[in-house]
């Protein structure tokens, strides 16, 4: 199988200004057609550094993806090592030199001098054309090595590696990868891998947990000559970490929770409202991020001040007294609150101390109360997340808000 590895140029990406996610949009899609990634670096937009680092892929990659630099300020200089490297003339590239100025023309405007930089590329290479900028990609081939030449800003990447570049690398594999994610709630990764520690060792498909943000997730991966056939191999493996975690288990290839939530409520005609204290807002701005939420989702209540959980939602003023904002007793009578108040079927809250300062209480700083209220019954969580971080405390306690609602559907509550 050929070796691929992965160049990431940019100054800002070392100065920690911009995340590197073409690396990763990379990584993911040449494991797809089958592709070893077995190295990936980034460099500054420096002549002798990116050089060297070309040297050295050269000795160990059959194939280098490089991103970025193919500007046409004196700084892009991706496509002038490459080719110096690689001992390749440019010459004027005529057809892309139209390209780009029916691209200015296109905006009204008249293509400024410099860009003509970017129309200058080797003349055995093959052209990426850019559909969406005017920086032409590449690929050249010298002794075996290929490199390709990609533009940096991800809306002109990736659509010219659909384009171009997956043409251009199909000819190098005979092999799919395909890979599924089991994204799991209310376990953590070391219990969720303990159940399915056997699976673990299986060579293919691949077993391998992570954990994320207050989740675990297994991704099961195969690979084989065909879609079919890498898909047939998943299959039992999933079947059966379906079987061993089955509550656990939200979704298989979705995003997030809310991604499950969301169709799972529309599909049982239940309507949600939500009363948020320490997530301000966080439980309802999930479940609206997701298409179609308006046929479930009746309101949001923000009650951070007491007064107001107690004016809008009917938390009695004993209740505060005594047990203190972040309760049981409160978090109950939010999400009855919160029911009255919408008319809805459920109604979820969150009290908590996001942190990272106490609230002034013996209460611990990562501690929340959650709670689900229909009808006739209400159930309440507490959490404690042991975290001080304010962000990973108030998504997390978001997720569990979330994943009531789920069990509650599911009659796992
Ligand atoms: P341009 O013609 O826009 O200058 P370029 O190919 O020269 O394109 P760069 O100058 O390296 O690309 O980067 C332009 C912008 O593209 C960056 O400011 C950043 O917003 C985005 N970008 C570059 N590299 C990456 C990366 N690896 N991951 C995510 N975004 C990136």
């Amino acid at each position: 199988m050929k070796t691929c590895e992965i160049i990431s140029v940019g100054t800002e990406l070392l100065l920690g200004d911009i995340l590197n996610t073409d690396a990763q949009f990379l990584s993911q899609e040449l494991a797809k057609l089958g592709l070893s990634v077995l190295h990936q670096s980034t460099v500054g937009d420096n002549h002798d550094r990116l050089y060297e680092l070309l040297e050295q892929a050269a000795q160990r990659s059959d194939i280098i993806i490089l991103s970025g630099g193919l500007g046409p300020t004196p700084d892009d200089i991706t496509k002038e090592v490459a080719c110096e490297f690689f001992s390749k003339d440019l010459t004027l590239h005529e057809e892309s030199l139209r390209r780009m100025s029916s691209y200015f023309t296109a905006k009204g405007l008249v293509m400024p001098e410099t860009n003509k930089k970017q129309a200058m590329l080797p003349a055995d290479c093959v052209v990426f054309e850019n559909n969406n900028g005017t920086a032409p990609g590449l690929a050249m081939e010298k002794d075996g090595t290929h490199i390709l030449l990609l533009p940096g800003p991800p809306r002109e990447l990736k659509p010219m590696f659909y384009e171009s570049a997956v043409p251009y690398l199909k000819n190098f594999s005979d092999k799919v990868i395909i890979s599924h994610n089991i994204r799991t709630f209310g376990i953590g990764e070391s219990a969720m891998s303990e159940v399915v520690a056997d699976l673990l060792d299986s060579a293919n498909p691949t077993v391998a947990p992570y954990a994320k943000d207050g989740e675990a997730l297994l991704r099961v991966t195969a690979m084989a000559d065909n879609n079919d056939d890498a898909e047939n191999l998943c299959k039992p493996v999933i079947d059966e970490i379906r079987s061993r975690l089955s509550d656990y288990i939200y979704g298989i290839d979705c995003n997030s929770i809310e991604e499950a939530v969301v169709p799972m409520l529309i599909e049982n005609n239940l309507k949600l409202a939500t009363a948020e204290s320490c997530t301000g807002g966080l439980v309802g701005k999930r479940i609206t991020n997701i298409s179609g939420a308006s046929k479930v989702y009746e309101c949001g209540i923000i009650a951070y001040a007491n007064e107001i959980k107690h004016r809008v939602l009917g938390v009695s003023v004993d209740a505060l007294r005594q047990y203190g904002a972040v309760s049981a007793e409160v978090a109950e009578q939010m999400a009855k609150g919160a029911l009255e108040v919408s008319g809805a079927d459920i109604a979820v809250s969150v009290t908590g101390i996001a942190g990272p300062l106490s609230d002034g209480t013996s209460k611990p700083v990562g501690l929340s109360y959650i709670a689900l209220a229909d009808k006739n019954n209400v159930w309440v969580k507490e959490l404690n997340t042991g975290h001080t971080n304010r962000d990973y405390n108030r998504f997390v306690n978001s997720s569990n808000a979330l994943n009531m609602v789920r069990m509650y559907i599911e009659k796992t509550l």
